[in-house]
């Protein structure tokens, strides 16, 4: 619905600047290259290629699909996913093999080392599952940025990747896992690597970079309980099934409740009108119903937020999420340490948390017009476009509600 920084770069420079997105998730690639962007590359899980859409041009250029030939992909399934260092040196993690992990694997593989011949050419997806999905995407922004010849021009280029191995190995292990640690150590010296890359290719101080992450996570709720810390579950498929029930005997509404999607109940609007119910009093009704719930902490009608009484902070965030047409009709709030079950239910975590270990994300400028320093004063995501367009003298996004982050400006 709104302009991103890529667009408002290339407003200002009438289209003559260049704007790629890279990502393994087509949503990582298209949405932070924006409407206007040159092109946006994802990963194709069928075939382990790097595809684009039509939206953007009907033919791959010759760089992508000589890439593609190359299937690095295979040349990881290989090699299989051992930790790059000994593994008794890996003092942030718990000991391998809990059941609190998912086995993305096979029931078989419950432990390092991971053997992944065996997905050659029958499954391109799991490689996502790997510190590998972050390398390969790597490789292709360095193709992207030196074919397209990004930084080479008089205007702004802007280069876009999301990576997004961490996220697929977060939520199968945790963040507690060897199989995290790794993975972030290894994204450190890919990282590395890429920007070794970019000094040689761009020239050193010749680009800002800018990094940060749609979010934390919590830790898996098996690892508090065996650390006594507090944490569950909150089975939301199982929610839906009784309140559907409940609701068609007191409401004499069928399905009335369509989803729980991010913790907000949707009701089922139409169903509810063609059978006449009263809407008011059905959602009162769930309120009342949810908030027995032992993970809740908080439950009530988006559209009563204004009378709920939530911390501030709570109360910020929820009305910056809201957006009529897409959000649900009631919030649910969890407590500290509880998640929805993800995938089989007892193993792995999820996110959509209002707390800071989910909400607080990393935010780092590098490079051309950048400062060197930190500060600990709270900044926010939002504010990332501000500070970037501001740098570079264009129009905030036309959605933009974040300040400048002044203190990391020259
Ligand atoms: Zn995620």
């Amino acid at each position: 619905m709104v302009t991103t920084i890529g667009d408002e770069i290339r407003l200002a420079t009438n289209f003559r600047s260049k704007v790629i997105g890279v990502a393994l998730k087509d949503r990582g690639s298209i949405l932070p290259a924006g409407h206007s962007a040159n092109a946006a590359y994802w990963y194709d899980v069928t075939t382990g290629n790097w595809i684009t859409s039509t939206y953007y041009m009907n033919n791959l250029p010759k760089w992508v699909s000589d890439l593609n030939a190359k299937k690095l992909v295979n040349e990881y399934y290989e090699q299989g996913w051992n930790t790059t260092y000994p593994i008794a040196s890996y003092t942030q993690s718990t000991s391998d093999e809990k059941d609190y992990e998912n086995k993305p694997f096979g029931a078989d593989q419950t432990k390092f080392p991971y053997s992944l011949k065996q997905f050659e050419g029958k499954n391109y997806q799991l490689i996502a599952t790997t510190p590998f999905g972050n390398t390969m995407t790597l490789e292709m922004a360095k193709a992207a940025l030196d074919n397209e010849q990004l930084g080479k021009g008089t205007e702004t280029d802007m280069l876009c990747v999301s990576l997004s191995s961490t996220d697929y190995v977060g939520h199968s292990f945790g963040p507690n896992s060897i199989e995290t640690e790794d993975t972030y150590l290894r994204l450190d010296k890919d990282l590395g690597a890429f920007i070794s890359y970019l000094d040689e290719k761009v020239g050193v101080g010749q680009y800002t970079l800018f990094l940060s992450a749609d979010h934390g996570v919590a830790h898996v709720p098996g690892f508090m309980k065996e650390n006594k810390l507090p944490g569950g579950l909150f089975v939301e498929s199982e929610l839906i099934k009784t309140l559907n029930s409940k609701l068609k005997e007191v409401f004499l509404v069928d399905k009335a409740v369509s989803g729980i999607l991010n913790y907000q109940i949707h009701l089922n609007h139409s169903a509810i009108d063609s059978a006449n119910a009263d809407e008011k009093a059905m959602a009162a009704w769930i309120v009342k119903y949810v908030q027995q719930n032992e993970a809740v902490s908080q439950v009530f009608s988006l559209k009563d937020i204004a009378n709920t009484p939530l911390n501030t902070k709570m109360k910020d965030m929820l009305i910056n999420g809201y957006y009529p047409t897409r959000s649900g009709d009631i919030q649910i709030v969890l407590k500290p340490g509880y998640i929805e079950a993800y995938g089989s239910g007892k193993a792995g975590t999820t996110h959509g948390l209002w707390a800071p270990y989910d909400a607080h994300i990393p935010c780092l400028f590098y490079g051309w017009g950048i400062k060197q320093g930190h500060t600990n004063k709270e900044t926010y995501m939002t504010d990332i476009a501000a500070t970037i367009t501001a740098l570079l003298h264009v129009q905030m996004p036309s959605g933009c509600i974040g300040k400048v982050v002044d203190e990391a400006l020259k």
